[in-house]
């Protein structure tokens, strides 16, 4: 139905890196955090430092700019 699940299924090797959005291979990240039940994976130290310190910041801003053919709100009402 949606083309989400195709990202979901092309994405699954790498996760984005919420901080500067590049994309981390899970086996070389270099560091991870969990929140809100969630495990993050950032390219370096200092972008995982920078979540650490305000990770609405960036969570916000990434679903935000990265949902392309998902509105938040159908989204919201499939929960
Ligand atoms: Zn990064």
């Amino acid at each position: 139905m949606c083309c989400c699940n195709a990202n979901k299924q092309a994405s699954q090797a790498t996760v984005q890196d919420p901080v500067c959005g590049m994309n981390v291979d899970p086996v070389n990240s270099s560091g991870s955090a969990n929140y809100d039940g969630k495990t993050y994976l950032f390219c370096s130290a200092g972008c995982k430092r920078r979540f650490d310190a305000d990770p609405m910041q960036y969570l916000a801003s990434a679903s935000a700019g990265t949902s392309v053919c998902c509105s938040p709100n159908q989204a919201i009402g499939a929960l």
